[in-house]
């Protein structure tokens, strides 16, 4: 394993439709790379049972999302399914400052918003299999009606058809591959010769 702290941190940035499985692959990757730090959003959602604010999300009410946007506090912030979203400067500055790579699952509009503001990110994308395979999932959850499973479904199409910008697609058809192949990335992206050069110094010297 690289020295984490001899560099500057990464910023991972992984989204997905909803049912493709991203929860549970970052979740895995988080007990897997324990000095990966998960970024907490700001979410103007009511919380739900088991939840944590502060820990999940830090939640907020519109108005203190809306100063918050007024202020320039947010890298990025979108709608997503009716409620705000956002990821602040404040949260990828300081990681990105002692040296801690910060894992961001934000959705499809975010992502796009840090692409355009920093390059430098790690963009990841989960893929379904394909398109029947989303739609038993999102069906199995049976947390959503018919129209909401329609709207989820045209707004994965959507995303899927524009998603090529991302560094890295990932396809989670089987659990344990799609979570080995995000492990494979984020120990790669941290070998990158443009992140490491200052080991050769360290070495000969
Ligand atoms: P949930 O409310 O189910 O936790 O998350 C709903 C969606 O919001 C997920 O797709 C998640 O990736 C996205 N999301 C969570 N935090 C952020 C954020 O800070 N920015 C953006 N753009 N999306 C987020």
């Amino acid at each position: 394993m690289n020295d984490v702290r001899a560099r500057e941190g990464i910023l991972f940035i992984v989204s997905a439709p909803s049912g493709a499985g991203k929860t549970s692959l970052c979740r895995e990757l988080i007990d897997t790379f324990p000095e990966l730090r998960q970024s907490v959003s700001f979410a103007t959602r009511p919380i739900r049972p088991g939840e944590r604010d502060g820990v999940d999300y830090h939640f907020v009410d519109e108005s203190v999302f809306a100063a918050m946007k007024e202020q320039r506090e947010f890298a990025e912030w979108a709608t997503v399914h009716g409620n705000l979203y956002g990821t602040t400067l404040k949260t990828i500055e300081d990681a990105a400052q002692q040296g801690v790579d910060l894992l961001l699952d934000i959705d499809f509009q975010g992502a796009a918003q840090l692409k355009t503001s920093c390059r430098q990110g790690v963009f990841i994308f989960i893929l379904p299999p394909d398109m029947a395979e989303l739609e038993r999932r999102l069906r199995s959850r049976g947390t959503d009606g018919g129209g909401v499973i329609e709207r989820r479904l045209a707004t994965a199409r959507e995303e899927i058809s524009q998603a090529i910008w991302y560094d890295y697609l990932v396809v989670n058809d089987d659990f344990t591959v799609a979570s080995n192949t995000l492990k494979a990335i984020i120990m790669a992206e941290r070998c990158r010769s443009h992140r490491t050069a200052q080991i050769l110094n360290s070495i000969i010297t």
